[in-house]
């Protein structure tokens, strides 16, 4: 998520507000889930926003944007349970506080298996951008994400893609990066690109906290989450393939960021900002939270029917939250060759030491040195590309024809020659044996 603050004032030009209609209800039972557990924070509650308070949170979010441009983030939980009556009261609302010359959208968040015609007729209609989550094909997606009853559910979220393909709905893929399917990089982004026609993915690594709380507290971590070196690796093998054939087609978050982050700007994605906290959770009763990973007790700012959201954006509390981020950055960071786009990654997985001992260095920190290292040069050449108003995408043809450069020197090397892969061996010790 991305926001905005305004240059000379504490009062954000833009923000963002995650919905939770139905709180964290949910039909399924993915056993890496952070937000099931949230439930445990409303014992008595009925998880549904009612119109009262879709109403208060429609007015009070687009009056406290000073951007023409305003997005209305669902999710869950599965936000397709509060039902379509309720997106449809969401338009209405949203029409009725609109100013005038305002462009307001609408992105959902969804598990996929409740797609049918009806959804996606709507959400082509009203040109809602769709989130689904799907984990690559049966093996790998269905060794966490179950349903109540512990079955499978791939079948169901291919089922519901299929809708959204027929209806031209727009959509991304949001793909968790875990134990079942980090080393099978390539398998699980030819399955998004050709199975699932996916054109905008995201790979969130699963870094979960294993205590009764599901607070972010503890070192300790479950075993569905990945190492830094295993993500790391996962998206240097998707960004080989995907620098040699799809760059232009198929559109991966994190490249995009890395992308603007050597073109100069600023990477526009929290987690690598250089200060965060302006992408807060909405629960169905109203109350509002720092953040979605932070959804507990202590990142409670208040219900906004008690006090106005632009208040709760703008309080101390929220501001040093979102400071946080820069302020406990460790020297070992500071002073990192990638910190222009890294910043250090989440708060919520600070939770290694540097090597001089400093707390507070990021779990993936590994996979992002590597990551970044191997990246560096190609994206030095596509924003160069960029600078010059040229496409990226010639990085394509320039690849190309080092890899053909390449061919013919495996092809023409003699048994006594250095190893044309560059690992100092002789070839008939390493790719001649
Ligand atoms: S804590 Fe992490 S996920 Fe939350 S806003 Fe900050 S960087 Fe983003
Ligand atoms: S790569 Fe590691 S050291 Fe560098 S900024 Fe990121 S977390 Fe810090």
């Amino acid at each position: 998520m991305n926001a905005r603050q305004g240059e000379n004032s504490r009062s954000p030009l833009a923000f963002n507000v995650m919905v939770k209609p139905r709180g964290a209800v949910c039909n399924l039972d993915c056993q890496y889930c952070y937000y099931l557990r949230k439930e445990q924070l409303y014992p008595d509650g009925d998880f549904r926003m009612d119109d009262d308070m879709l109403e208060a949170f429609t007015r009070q979010y687009i009056r406290a944007q000073q951007v023409p441009e305003v997005t209305f983030a669902w999710q869950g939980g599965e936000p397709l349970l509060a039902g379509l009556e309720f997106f449809e009261r969401a338009l209405q609302f949203q029409q009725k506080y609109s100013r005038p010359g305002m462009i307001i959208k609408n992105a959902v968040q969804t598990n996929g298996v409740l797609l049918d015609d009806e959804w996606c007729r709507f959400f082509k209609r009203y040109d809602f951008l769709v989130g689904i989550s799907i984990d690559g094909p049966h093996e790998m997606h269905d060794a966490y994400r179950v349903d109540k009853g512990g079955q499978p559910t791939l079948d169901r979220v291919m089922a519901g893609v299929e809708y959204l393909n027929k209806h031209n709905v727009d959509f991304n893929t949001l793909t968790c990066v875990h134990a079942a399917n980090v080393d099978y990089p390539l398998e699980v982004y030819r399955f998004l690109r050709g199975k699932v026609e996916a054109h905008f993915m995201q790979f969130i690594p699963i870094v979960l906290r294993d205590n009764e709380t599901g607070f972010q507290e503890g070192n300790a971590l479950t075993p569905h989450s990945v190492t830094g070196k295993q993500y790391g690796s996962f998206l240097k093998t998707i960004f080989d393939e995907w620098v040699r054939r799809d760059v232009g087609t198929v559109f991966v978050q994190i490249f995009d960021v890395a992308l603007a982050a050597w073109a100069g700007e600023s990477p526009g994605l929290c987690i690598f900002d250089e200060t965060c906290g302006t992408a807060m959770v909405l629960e169905h009763n109203g109350d509002l939270y720092s953040c979605d990973h932070f959804v507990e007790p202590r990142y409670y700012l208040d219900n906004i029917s008690s006090r106005d959201l632009t208040e709760l954006v703008t309080s101390e509390q929220q501001v040093r939250f979102s400071h946080a981020k820069r302020d406990s950055l460790p020297g070992y960071c500071r002073e990192c060759s990638v910190k222009f786009i890294c910043n250090g990654g989440c708060p919520k997985n600070r939770i290694l030491s540097t090597p001089d001992g400093e707390p507070g260095l990021n779990y993936l920190c590994e996979g992002y040195r590597d990551l970044f290292a191997h990246i560096g040069p190609t994206m030095q050449y596509m924003a160069e590309e960029l600078r010059e108003g040229r496409s990226p995408a010639n990085i394509m043809y320039v690849i190309a024809q080092q890899d053909a450069r390449l061919h013919m020197r495996f092809a023409t090397a003699q048994r006594n020659d250095p190893c044309p892969c560059g690992s100092g061996l002789k070839f008939k010790n390493c790719h001649g044996r």
